[in-house]
């Protein structure tokens, strides 16, 4: 299937590692420039060089803290640069660990930052220059604990919730300027973030621990690959998926508990 895609222009932030730079490389693939975007320069500035060399596209780099207006203003101008954007992915995320009890505001504060403000700052810039272009989609990488909480992590699950119900409510503005706006949940999607907490739990056996994870939480009885996702990420945000508005999909092997 032709999703369409050759020539747009996507922006994914968080794009150096993990889900982000699957998400990143689809695009390329698919034959979109893209930017990526992270706080860590050498990382993200490797990947974005390494796709432009795999798959012939023009890529950028952005090294900026989505969770500051600044650091969304310089995602929004390298898009302008790069002729504006066609799509927007809003992906950089991290998990959290704590009690309500003894959390302190600032970790609420940076968690709302990163999850719900670099969404609201850089849909708003993107979305003019999408105008300009007739259109556009945008994607919000949710999780399933925004709907099915996780106990060690009530920050993560409070502030993606947030982001759940700001991409329904985006959606309603956008799709009058003919831009499309979906939030995808994943589960358990094998990252090397997840391997890397395997192996500082388990050792050895870190392969075991994973295997544990998924056993007890997804039908499936496995983690997600970054490439099942990525792949039904660029579907969505592709003219191929041109009926699709103000959803929220489920990318989890089966986790949801309910319907
Ligand atoms: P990773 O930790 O592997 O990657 C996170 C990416 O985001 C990195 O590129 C990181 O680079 C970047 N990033 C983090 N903070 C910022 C920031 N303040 N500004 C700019 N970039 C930032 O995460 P995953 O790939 O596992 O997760 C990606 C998204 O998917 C997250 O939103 C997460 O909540 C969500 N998700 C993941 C699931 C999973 O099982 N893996 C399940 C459900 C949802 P750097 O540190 O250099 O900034």
């Amino acid at each position: 299937m032709d999703l369409g895609l050759t020539g747009k222009l996507a922006i994914v932030t968080g794009a150096s590692k993990g889900i982000g730079l699957g998400i990143a490389r689809a695009f390329a693939r698919e034959g979109a420039d893209v930017v990526l975007t992270a706080r860590t320069a050498d990382a993200v500035e490797a990947a974005a060089a390494e796709i432009a060399a795999e798959y012939g596209v023009n890529t950028r780099a952005v090294a900026s803290d989505v969770s500051t207006p600044e650091g969304c203003q310089a995602v929004i101008d390298a898009a302008a640069e790069m002729g504006g954007a066609d799509v927007f992915v809003s992906n950089a995320g991290t998990g959290s660990n704590e009690t309500i009890a003894e959390a302190p505001d600032a970790k609420w504060q940076s968690y709302w930052d990163l999850h719900v403000m670099a969404a609201v700052r850089l849909s708003r810039g993107l979305a003019d220059q999408m105008d300009a272009k007739g259109g556009g989609a945008m994607l919000m990488n949710a999780s399933i604990c925004a709907v099915q909480p996780l106990w060690y992590e009530p920050i993560y699950n409070t502030t993606k919730a947030a982001l759940l119900m700001f991409g329904k409510c985006l959606s309603t503005e956008m799709i009058k300027r003919n831009i499309r706006v979906n939030t995808v949940n994943p589960g358990l999607i094998r990252t090397p973030d997840w391997e890397n907490t395997a192996r500082e739990l388990r050792g050895d056996d870190w392969e075991g621990y994973l295997q544990e994870v998924a056993d007890e939480n997804a039908d499936i009885r496995r983690f997600g690959t970054v490439g099942e996702l990525a792949d039904f990420c660029v579907f969505l945000c592709s003219p191929r998926a041109s009926y699709s508005v103000g959803s929220a999909y489920h990318v989890d092997g089966g986790m949801l508990k309910t319907t």
